[in-house]
């Protein structure tokens, strides 16, 4: 793309072009992860769907490379293409909360943190992901998961609507009554069929929850994880706890002892009553003792950012997931394997529940294909060292791969790693592939938004 592209799009277009001769150019590229170093031609950052509107027509008419920004959380780096263009929604980091109808509308380019601070103020809040700075946009439209979903399902189960500027630069408001199947298609379908000006929640009275971790010796993993296969599904709807093997961080709360040893572990959240919270916990001594057991009540917002310290933006990550229904046998023996052989402190393994209310909707219901899936598990090689990037990434990629055979099949599809292939993105949206296509075909015919985990339109 050349400098008098970047120029007329300066005068089209109401705000700021930035471009690489600019000062503030080098922040602007900058993303959560950063094995990721991509320089676009131009980043445009928008404040209302108006200007998302004019700068889609831009693009589109000059035949230029498209991305969107919406947290600029995503590992592969979806939200920035080399030489393109990217709409950078971060300036529209708006919240308003109707405290009557328990509803929040948020900007397209807000975060968790900004949601879950302005509903909390009335003692509300709806399912989201784990670190406060990940963007709404691409949590939501990948499906969202987190503490509150065994309670209150997926993040885009609370999906009420969606304001949406499409490929030919139209806006439509996406509903159950309104452009149902689009608004089908965005519940799970990333960001193939337009920009989200903004997102409308349903709310659910939730305020101060129990946070827990527990950790045990990596000698017990094996009957941990044969203990927590079977107890976390059977327990009430209130409790989330998903399971790590990790690298026990160096402060607090964990006692000195346990910091820097390779364990196992289940991070905690209880969203029921505080009364009867130690009978919630009861039964984490019977795979084995603890070496660590913290509980402590803590409002909701502060849960969604305790891990925020750990891994601040600007890491080197790979990622790589996948749904289970079970943890079979075989698959307790890899991860024993992979976690005593953890190459780097802040490489980790999550199992994610998204059983309970997340299993709540039918198969068919929205683009979201696993509903029978009991975990969400994502394999994470991280690190801020640029020189381990690639130990990192073979740990991440070699667990997964002898992980796979024990998984269903598929993944979800914010935790697909850079380079996977198409047939990835198929087994994501298993039996629902068909008829994102046929969506993606009606709303976006020549895929003009390829920059993400690409559904191709339909022939
Ligand atoms: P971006 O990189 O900005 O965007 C990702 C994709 O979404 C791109 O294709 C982009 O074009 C598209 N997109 C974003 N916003 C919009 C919009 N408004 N309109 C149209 N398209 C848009 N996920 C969970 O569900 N639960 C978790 O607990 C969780 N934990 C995480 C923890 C960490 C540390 C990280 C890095 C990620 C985590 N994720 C989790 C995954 C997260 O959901 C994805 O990385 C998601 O893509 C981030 O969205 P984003 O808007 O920040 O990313």
């Amino acid at each position: 793309m050349d400098g008098t592209t970047v120029e007329a799009m300066r005068t089209a277009l109401r705000g700021p072009v930035i471009g690489p001769q600019d000062p503030e150019y080098d922040e602007a590229r900058k993303i959560y992860n950063a094995m990721i170093d991509r320089r676009p031609a131009a980043i445009v950052p928008c404040r209302d769907a108006g200007d998302v509107m004019n700068a889609v027509d831009f693009i589109r008419d000059h035949g230029l490379e498209l991305a969107v920004r919406g947290g600029g959380h995503s590992g592969p780096g979806l939200c920035l293409v080399e030489d393109g263009v990217t709409i950078d929604l971060s300036p529209m980091r708006w919240v308003r909360v109707d405290p009557v109808a328990k509803t929040a509308q948020v900007g397209g380019g807000a975060q968790l943190g900004d949601l879950d601070h302005a509903a909390h103020a009335f003692g509300l809040a709806t399912p989201g992901g784990i670190i406060s700075t990940t963007g709404v946009g691409g949590l939501t439209l990948g499906g969202g998961h987190g503490y509150l979903t065994r309670k209150y399902g997926l993040t885009v189960d609370n999906l009420l609507s969606a304001d949406v500027v499409l490929a030919d630069g139209s806006f439509v408001t996406a509903s159950e009554d309104d452009h149902q199947d689009l608004f089908w298609a965005l519940r799970g379908g990333g960001g193939n069929f337009g920009v989200v000006t903004s997102f409308t929640y349903r709310l659910h009275p939730v305020h101060t929850v129990v946070f827990g971790v527990t950790l045990w010796s990596l000698d017990s993993i094996g009957d941990v994880l044969q203990w927590y296969r079977d107890f976390l599904p059977s327990a009430p709807e209130d409790l989330y706890g998903f399971f790590a093997g990790l690298v026990v961080p160096p402060g607090p709360p964990f006692p000195e002892e346990i910091h820097g040893r390779k364990m196992c572990g289940v991070v905690w959240c209880w969203t029921g009553d505080l009364d009867v919270v130690d009978k919630a916990f009861a039964a984490v001594t019977d795979p084995a003792p603890p070496a660590f057991h913290f509980t402590a009540p803590l409002p909701y917002p502060a849960v969604q950012s305790t891990f925020d310290e750990l891994i601040p933006t600007g890491l080197q990550w790979y990622w790589r997931g996948d749904f289970f229904d079970r943890i079979t046998d075989g698959a307790i023996d890899v991860h024993a394997k992979y976690v005593e052989g953890i190459p780097t402190d802040l490489c980790t393994m999550h199992l994610y529940p998204v059983d309970a209310a997340g299993q709540r909707a039918g198969q068919g219901d929205m683009a979201w294909a696993y509903r029978d899936a009991v975990w969400s598990g994502v394999i994470g090689g991280i690190d801020p060292d640029p020189a381990n990037a690639e130990t990192v990434r073979r740990w991440a990629v070699d667990y997964w791969e002898e992980l796979h055979p024990h998984s269903m099949g598929g993944a979800y599809v914010n935790f697909l790693g850079a380079g996977e292939s198409q047939d990835r993105v198929k087994t994501t949206y298993r039996g629902n592939y068909d008829r994102l296509a046929q969506i993606k075909r009606t709303y976006d015919a020549d895929n003009l938004f390829h920059a993400n985990q690409n559904i191709r339109p339909a022939q």
